[in-house]
């Protein structure tokens, strides 16, 4: 099932997400629903606060970049309860990002080109394991909504200044998608 969109401005977004235990009713579904609405939107990651629920769950399908980046071929990963437990890399890299809950913006942000990640899948099995590329560039967005962050609050001053319309708008339920949102009151 396709689920709406959580808008910019909805203080969901803002919220730090609680941890998930395994007996979350109805988790199973909620995954296989985000996965729906992922493929709708066709983005590349989802956090669980996008689709109205305060919790610490990710999905992530990096598979559009599996001609530039192999390691993503296939790429479909669910994540409960992950960690970065370190940037093992002096490299950051810009890359021009958009968020499904700011639909019509995109800018560049800087972020470390590797990560060091811990998570459980959707069967509660544990993993620890490094992602470079897009692999560590959607994984770091998706766990900033995690704790309340979006990607606008990662450029300079100055670009945040220049978009003021465009987000002062989505705040006040004037956001439009091609796939279904929940605009704010
Ligand atoms: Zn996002």
């Amino acid at each position: 099932m396709i689920l709406p969109i959580t808008v910019y401005g909805n203080p969901i977004l803002r919220k730090k997400a609680q941890p998930v235990s395994k007996d979350f009713a109805g988790l199973k579904e909620l995954i296989a629903n985000m996965y729906d609405t992922l493929a709708a939107a066709e983005g590349v990651g989802l956090a669980a606060p996008q689709v109205g629920q305060s919790i610490r769950l990710v999905i992530i399908d990096a598979t559009p970049f599996a001609e530039e980046e192999p390691e993503c071929k296939d790429f479909k990963r669910t994540l409960i309860n992950p960690e970065i437990l370190s940037y093992p890399t002096e490299n950051e890299v810009k890359f021009n990002e958009g968020c499904l809950s700011l639909p019509g913006i995109s800018e560049d942000v800087w972020r470390p080109d590797k990560v060091e990640i811990h998570y459980f899948d959707e069967n509660f099995v544990e993993h620890h394991e490094v992602w470079d590329g897009m692999r560590a560039r959607i994984s770091q967005h998706e766990l900033d909504h995690l704790d309340g962050k979006v990607f606008v609050d990662r450029i300079s001053p100055i670009r945040r200044r220049l978009l003021g319309g465009k987000l002062s708008a989505m705040m006040k339920g004037k956001a439009s998608a091609r796939y279904k949102i929940i605009n704010n009151k």
